[in-house]
């Protein structure tokens, strides 16, 4: 699928609702392999999000500040064309656990089916953030835990500015 002609252009696609230590782990390490990282906020998910998609972007924008060669965007529709249009030859996805897999192996074989079709490079998680989603960061704000060892400072200031009762009303809607 990819070609030694391809750009080394690399989409790093997700939700980021918020960013999480995790992600930042991923991005860091994916920068270091691709000369450009484009993280893309997806724009459509299923769920409700807790942040807006430009609170999402910019904080994105804030964290990654220091890492050369990341790019953050925001796109909706099909993964793939996206890739393409950024003329990107590789989609980067993080791995945590074994539920991780079943879902991200069954979306990478689909990505490289479809027309157009882009692989994926799977990094694992590293121990330290295995175990850490941002939906669990929501639950346990939501419930007055301690988010301070899984999010960015920058991510812990807005969710304080939403505050706990912020969150909890936004999620009973
Ligand atoms: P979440 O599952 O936390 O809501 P996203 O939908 O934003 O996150 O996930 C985007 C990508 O980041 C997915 O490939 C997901 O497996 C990966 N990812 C999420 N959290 C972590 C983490 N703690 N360590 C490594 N990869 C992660």
């Amino acid at each position: 699928m990819i070609r030694r002609s391809d750009p080394m252009i690399a989409v790093y696609p997700g939700s980021f609702d918020p960013v999480t230590n995790g992600h930042l782990d991923i991005i860091r390490r994916a920068a270091a392999y691709y000369p450009r990282l484009v993280v893309a906020v997806v724009t459509n998910p299923s769920k409700k999000p807790l942040l807006s998609v430009k609170q999402r972007a910019d904080l994105l924008r804030e964290v990654c500040a220091t890492i050369a060669g990341v790019e953050v965007d925001c796109f909706d529709g099909l993964l793939v064309d996206y890739v393409r249009k950024k003329k990107a030859s590789l989609i980067v996805k993080g791995l945590r656990i074994v539920s991780d897999f079943e879902y991200e192996f069954s979306m990478a074989l689909l990505n490289r089916h479809l027309p157009g079709g882009v692989d994926t490079m799977f990094l694992p998680a590293s121990l330290e953030y295995a175990h850490i989603s941002s939906s669990s960061v929501r639950e346990v704000f939501s419930l007055g835990g301690d988010i301070s060892d899984f999010v960015p400072q920058a991510v812990l200031r807005t969710m304080k500015r939403i505050g706990r009762h912020g969150l909890t009303r936004k999620r009973s809607r």
